[in-house]
């Protein structure tokens, strides 16, 4: 059987009246990369501190590697691996520095610790930065910096708090090509983002979180098989009568259609996803409706947030 490595029950967080986690279910297992999906204030980095016992909370429990997480869980703590949302390293030492420095939180053996610090280097494509100090570094290597200073001991559970915020391109491939490789060596990780192109390219499972619950949670394709629409077509450039908006509403498996006059934009959402476009390419050429450009997109994860919730995942 699988292990469960984090379990959280109903986890009760208030921040005076505000509440930031509102009876919060979840559970982690061994080899999982969980992805936390939420918009900005949803209670990710909430629940990661309270995973880690930094925070006080009002109800509930949780475990990791089966034991209760107190604050002073230290044997626990040393197996858990933090990159945290803001950037927590030191300016006045150089990267190899900051490196060894996490490494030496964990780890007493000396040569294990040049190893390991070495390891992390490499793994984040830091070696010819080492040298470097902190302010120096582009905010893509910062956030490299910032991971490798939270995975270098080898963690078995690593917590990663948005660690592609406001990353280029490369560092964004590279830090998740890194999650990845972690994983494959064995770290189990949750990773939070708002992002949720990241978290359907790297994540085995994914909870969706809103006001600090979890409202859905499966794989990428279980999520996406728990809503009504099966494909969203949108026209450009369209002119359209009443009585046509009306017809397309009825065509098979429309189950809304708008239509926005200023914009000429028809948007059409379908419960199945076969034959859709051609059955409605097929009414406008009927209709001599003349247009501009058509898409067909599968659902998205924003999708699932949107009938879910009744809004945009994105801002
Ligand atoms: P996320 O990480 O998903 O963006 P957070 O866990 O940071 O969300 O925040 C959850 C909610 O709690 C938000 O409404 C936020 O404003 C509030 N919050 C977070 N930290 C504090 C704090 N120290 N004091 C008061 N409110 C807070
Ligand atoms: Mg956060």
């Amino acid at each position: 059987m699988v292990r469960t490595i984090v379990k959280i029950e109903n986890l009760v967080k208030r921040y005076g009246s505000l509440v930031a986690l509102d009876h919060l279910n979840l559970e982690v297992k061994e080899g999982e990369i969980l992805g936390l999906l939420g918009p900005n204030g949803s209670g990710k980095t909430t629940a990661l501190n309270c995973l880690l016992a930094l925070l006080k909370y009002d109800k509930g429990t949780i475990t990791v590697f089966n034991k209760e997480m107190h604050p002073t869980s230290y044997a626990l703590k040393r197996e858990i691996g933090v990159v945290p949302q803001n950037i927590a390293v030191f300016e006045k030492m150089t990267v190899q520095e900051n490196i060894d420095y996490f490494c030496g939180l964990y780890v007493t053996d000396k040569q294990r610790r040049r190893a390991l610090t070495e390891e992390a280097l490499t793994f984040a494509g830091l070696t010819e930065y080492r040298k470097m100090l902190p302010k120096k570094l582009s905010g893509g290597l910062l956030r490299r910096l910032n991971i490798a200073c939270g995975i270098v001991h080898q963690p078995k559970l690593i917590l990663m708090d948005e660690p592609t915020v406001a990353v280029d391109p490369q560092s964004r491939n590279r830090i998740l090509e890194g999650i990845l490789e972690l994983n494959r060596k064995g770290s189990t990780i949750i990773y939070t983002s708002h992002y949720m192109e990241e978290v359907e390219q790297i994540c085995t499972r994914i909870v969706i979180m809103d006001h600090g619950r979890s409202i859905a949670s499966g794989t990428t394709e279980e999520l996406k098989r728990m809503i009504r629409t099966a494909e969203t077509i949108r026209i450009e450039g369209i002119a359209l009568q009443e009585s046509q908006l009306q017809h397309i509403r009825e065509l098979p498996h429309v189950f809304e259609a708008e239509y926005d006059q200023s914009q000429c934009l028809l948007t059409v959402k379908c419960t199945s996803a076969e034959h859709n476009l051609v059955r409605l390419l097929n009414y406008l050429q009927e209709q001599q409706v003349a247009f501009h450009q058509v898409y067909s997109q599968l659902p998205t994860l924003n999708d699932v947030f949107l009938e879910i919730t009744g809004k945009e995942l994105r801002d």
